[in-house]
């Protein structure tokens, strides 16, 4: 196993995830721009470093896990990572970011020099803790053998979906699939209410007929027939609506780009970008549903 990495983004995500690197016996090289997150990082067992760049010099695998995509190529460029990392380190970006910044990371890496894979994420917080994350990679197969143990360190699946930017890919759209279906549950569930149909009575047909899926089985955008779903906790996330929006924009960014018409995914972009904006700011996604009742009412 590579036994040096460094690690850039210790926040929700990053900062348990470079825990449980160490757990599996790495040793992990810390940087946050927040020096709060690298204290508690440091009480994990990751050892603090002075800046990206300085972490990124000593490793064999740099993996970063930031907000977007600007933050990710300026950290490559003009911050000097890819200047300071050993010819040949394996970049692992694990952030959710627009595919084209992805690709472009990417050629940066491999024009430095370097070996690259994009690498984002689904489980969220809770499984960035549990060590069950499901990686979606994107780069070549060489370089995904190569994360491999790292991955297994810190999740449970990794899928190679292609080449640069196909992590990103995969990721845009399983969630667009997600938003998409949980929108429809939702407003399955309006109408029942205003035909008088029971929450549960709907439930019991959808769940064991065609209108099953994850949105309706598992995150129920309505109290009661799934009791371990947001709604029954006044949606508290969960996954919340802004991180939705956020991946939906980056979504609709790919769809307008490709020429591709997707009338329901770019519906369902505004629709949770609208929302995120406004009550659902702390909210699990599946609340949309009480945007959807007439009058916005309960
Ligand atoms: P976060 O804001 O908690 O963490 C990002 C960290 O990056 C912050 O601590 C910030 O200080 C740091 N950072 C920013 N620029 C930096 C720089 N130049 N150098 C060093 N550190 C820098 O966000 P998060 O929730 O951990 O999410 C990280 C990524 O994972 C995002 O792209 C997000 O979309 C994705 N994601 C999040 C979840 C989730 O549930 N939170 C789930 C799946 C994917």
């Amino acid at each position: 196993m590579s036994s040096t990495v460094a690690f850039v983004g210790l926040g929700h995500m990053g900062g348990p995830m470079a825990a449980n690197l160490v757990k599996a016996g790495y040793r992990v090289l810390g940087f946050d721009l927040v020096p709060e997150l690298l204290t508690a990082a440091a009480a994990t067992g990751v050892e603090p470093a002075g800046s990206a760049a300085s972490a990124a010099a000593d490793a064999d695998v740099v993996i970063t896990m930031l907000p977007a995509g600007r933050h990710v190529l300026a950290l490559y460029r003009e911050d000097g990572l890819l200047a300071a990392a050993r010819p040949g380190t394996l970049f692992v970006d694990c952030s959710t970011i627009d595919v084209a910044d992805a690709r472009a990371a990417h050629e940066a890496a491999v024009a430095a020099g370097h070996r690259s894979l994009d690498a984002p994420v689904s489980g969220g917080v809770v499984g960035a803790q549990a060590a069950s994350l499901t990686f979606m990679a994107g780069g070549g197969a060489a370089e995904f053998a190569a994360a491999q143990p790292l991955l297994a360190a810190m999740g449970k699946k990794a899928v190679h979906c292609g080449a640069a930017g196909a992590g990103q890919a995969a990721k845009i759209c399983n969630n667009m699939i997600l938003a998409v279906s949980m929108i429809g549950v939702s407003e399955a569930f309006v109408l029942a209410e205003s035909l008088g149909l029971d929450h549960q009575a709907l439930y019991d047909v959808a769940s064991t007929a065609s209108g099953q899926c994850w949105a309706l089985t598992v995150n129920c955008p309505v109290p009661g027939p799934v009791p371990a779903s947001p709604a029954n906790r006044d949606y508290r996330p969960g996954f919340a609506a802004p991180l939705m929006a956020k991946d939906l924009t980056l979504a609709a960014n790919a769809l307008r780009a490709g020429g591709v018409d997707a009338p329901l995914g770019l519906k369902a972009a505004a629709m949770y970008t609208a929302f995120a904006e406004g009550e659902g700011a702390g909210l699990d996604f599946s609340a949309i549903v009480r945007t959807l009742r007439p009058q916005n009412g309960t």
